[in-house]
């Protein structure tokens, strides 16, 4: 059975929810996995926001918007008095959940209950449509078998057992239908896999019912060679191995949700990047194997920290380095880029949560210098760092902007480099114009 994702704006409207539901019902089973409608999971940031900082009627404000936008969906979705009044009483109970976090403490966990609103609206919308149409299509509720560990790690071994069994006892369905990004935690509550996590979703069940393919549906025609928003031109990237797409969501690409390749990879699924605008372009088309050698994408990741530690000490002191990682370890930080020269070592972390924590233990080891406002802009092909005078093209295109760190030969793969978030629309496109367009 194939696992079918469509984002937020492939289920954004009336018409293009009835073109996702004319897209699957070929007859062929299939697992179809939702995000929210396209801005509801910003809007439900946002009042949560409000809520934290008690601001209620703001908060107010956004719910009822929304919840007027829903109702109109309602309306024009479906054909029938019956099932319209179905849909209603699916907005009824969601808007109820929503509007209760308005009274009272607004605790953590009511912040990620809210947040899962839209997931639970969207498909139970849209498993209402499938079976107004006469198709056998089922809800699978993702709370029942979607699980995140203490380390918010998927437990993949309790997603196989519990969605098979679930999958088992059901009438069999031509389309079963579940949300994406939400999940359980440790202790049982509403919890996500994180923004955009509903790719996530789609691969880790995807392993878990051993799927032949992974299908993640969007508003773009696959993986380009570099980012869209930032950069024009780009162009279509037909196939990408497994550690090329991995590494390229892992650095900001934000088709793909940073971890969504891992449970393909691991269970040799191949997932390709579709357009729900354009079926039959063969879109992106991500598997083990690395069919072309040479630059593939570039891709950049915001938010980034580096942290440089100058000590007298480091010459020639063996387990400084460690001493230093152990400190991240302990704050369960997790660090992307090292640099070290003799008396110096610089690293970058994206997760600032205890940066002062660890900056006052750094300085038990030297002087402490942080940049935060960093970008790392990560060029990914197959081999390019073993290819002759691919770095030297690499830093001639950027000789205008000012190069934080380099990361090189860690893989053959990858080349990164560390520029300031200003920097960062000016490296991407030098890229482009002096990388990829000359292909
Ligand atoms: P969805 O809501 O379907 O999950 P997203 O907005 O999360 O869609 O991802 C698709 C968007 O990712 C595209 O519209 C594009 O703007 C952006 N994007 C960023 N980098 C890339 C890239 N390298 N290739 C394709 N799209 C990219
Ligand atoms: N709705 C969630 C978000 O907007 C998950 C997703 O779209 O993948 O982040
Ligand atoms: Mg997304």
């Amino acid at each position: 059975m194939k696992v079918f994702k469509f984002g937020g704006t492939s289920v954004g409207s009336v018409e293009t929810m009835r073109t996702v539901m004319n897209l699957v019902a070929d007859g062929e089973q299939k697992l179809i996995v939702l995000s929210a409608m396209s801005g509801t999971t910003n809007s439900l940031v946002e009042i949560s926001d409000y809520l934290s900082k008690k601001n209620k009627e703001s908060a107010l404000g956004v719910i009822s918007s929304l919840e007027k936008k829903y109702y109109n969906v309602v309306f024009d979705l479906y054909q029938t008095k019956e099932v319209k009044e179905q849909g209603k009483k699916v907005l009824e109970e969601r808007f109820e959940v929503i509007k209760s976090y308005t009274s009272g403490v607004f605790p953590e966990e009511g912040a990620r209950a809210l947040l899962a609103q839209g997931e639970l609206i969207s498909t139970a919308l849209f498993t209402l449509l499938m079976q107004e149409s006469g198709f056998n299509a089922l809800l699978l509720p993702a709370l029942d078998f979607m699980k995140i560990d203490s380390d918010k790690m998927p437990d993949s071994y309790f997603i196989k057992e519990k969605l098979n069994s679930i999958i088992k006892k059901q009438p069999k369905a031509d389309y079963y239908i579940t949300q994406g990004f939400i999940c359980r935690n440790e202790a049982g509550e509403i919890d996500n896999l994180q923004r955009g996590g509903s790719d996530y979703t789609a691969t880790l069940v995807g392993a878990a019912i051993n799927s032949e393919e992974v299908q993640i549906w969007t508003d773009i025609d696959g993986f380009h060679n570099n980012d869209p928003r930032y950069v024009e031109n780009t162009q279509k990237v037909d196939t990408l191995s497994f550690n090329e797409a991995s590494e390229l969501a892992y650095f900001g690409a934000k088709i793909l949700h940073p971890q969504t390749v891992l449970p393909a990879m691991m269970n040799g699924i191949p997932v390709r990047l579709k357009n729900t605008m354009n079926p039959p372009d063969p879109g992106t088309l991500i598997t083990s194997e690395s069919k072309t050698t040479g630059i593939k994408a570039v891709a950049a990741k915001d938010g980034i920290t580096a942290i440089k530690i100058r000590s007298g000490r480091m010459l020639n002191a063996y387990g400084f380095i460690k001493n230093i990682f152990e400190i991240f370890e302990f704050f369960k930080t997790s660090i992307d880029m090292i640099t070290t020269s003799e008396v110096a070592v610089s690293v970058t972390i994206d997760d600032s949560k205890h940066l002062d924590e660890i900056v006052a233990e750094l300085k038990e080891y030297g002087k402490v210098e942080i940049d935060r406002n960093q970008t790392i802009v990560c060029i990914v092909g197959n081999m390019i760092a073993e290819e002759k005078g691919f770095a030297a093209k690499v830093f001639t295109s950027l000789h205008d902007i000012p190069i934080r760190m380099i990361s090189y030969g860690g893989s053959k793969h990858n080349i990164s480099v560390l520029v300031n978030t200003n920097d960062k629309k000016a490296t991407l496109q030098a890229l482009s114009a002096k990388l990829l367009n000359t292909l």
